[in-house]
């Protein structure tokens, strides 16, 4: 049952979306594994249908980066979503409700790991999850999403040295073309880690548009290579991620 505090467009968020393009960030969208390390990276299918269901209540369409150019204020009412890491149970769960809600939305892929598994995430401890494979994003492109870049491996940008950092901006932006036949204009930053010597790799490297995990919208004084995003979860939800890391620092998680 859906109580107020599970309402993810409150009034302050209404106010904030009409400052600027927001851009949600997702990540899985399943029931989140009890052995999960933040299960807030995951939103249930219901969770999910209801977020799409507000936004829609409230007058918002869909939006792509490419509207960031013409982010003056919020007029049109657009909304950006956006999946980082490409699992499969987006593609498995995510795409009828969009297709419900008649929203479309962009999937940043790593490209080394098309049909594998999250390994990055699992090294640090957390659940393997399957990867969308080649044929899985031709069907989601074909239902009109994007795709965009995440790197070939999903490391840490600022610290990798300036060979491996081309592989993983140009080479990454090269394999997902080669493989799917359309362009790759936009990158996601992964774990949301940049400084200047990344940014201007993925300017030079030809994006238009790299994203962040800092948290506000997008107006037209926003750089373009550091474009802000909304973690979508309601004051409830917050309350209770931060009552969820509390509890795994005392038990030493
Ligand atoms: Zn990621």
């Amino acid at each position: 049952m859906i109580t107020p505090s599970d309402f993810f467009l409150s009034s302050s968020q209404q106010r904030l979306f009409a400052l600027g393009l927001p851009v949600l960030m997702y990540h899985k969208v399943a029931q989140p594994p009890a052995r999960t390390l933040d299960p807030f990276l995951y939103h249930s299918p219901e969770r999910f249908a209801s977020q799409l269901a507000e936004l829609r209540q409230a007058g918002f369409t869909s939006g792509t980066l490419a509207d960031v150019e013409r982010a003056n204020g919020n007029v049109s009412k657009k909304i950006v979503i956006t999946f980082d890491d490409g699992c499969e149970n987006v593609f498995r769960n995510a795409l009828e409700i969009l297709a419900r809600h008649q929203f479309s939305a962009i999937q940043f892929l790593v490209s080394d790991f098309l049909g594998r598994r999250n390994e990055w995430d699992v090294a640090k401890g957390d659940v393997s999850e399957r990867l969308m494979d080649a044929s899985q994003i031709k069907e989601w492109l074909a239902a009109g999403h994007e795709i965009g870049s995440h790197t070939a491996t999903h490391p840490n940008l600022r610290k990798v040295g300036p060979d491996q950092l081309r592989e993983e901006i140009s080479g990454s932006r090269k394999s997902l073309e080669d493989a799917f036949g359309i362009s790759i204009r936009h990158f996601c930053y992964p774990f949301g880690s940049w400084n200047p010597a990344v940014r201007d790799a993925v300017e030079a490297a030809g994006y238009s548009t790299a994203c962040t995990t800092q948290s506000g919208v997008n107006t037209q004084a926003t750089p373009r290579f550091a474009l802000h995003r909304i973690t979508p979860l309601s004051g409830g939800e917050w309350l209770a991620k931060a009552a969820h890391r509390i509890r795994r620092k005392l038990s030493g998680g």
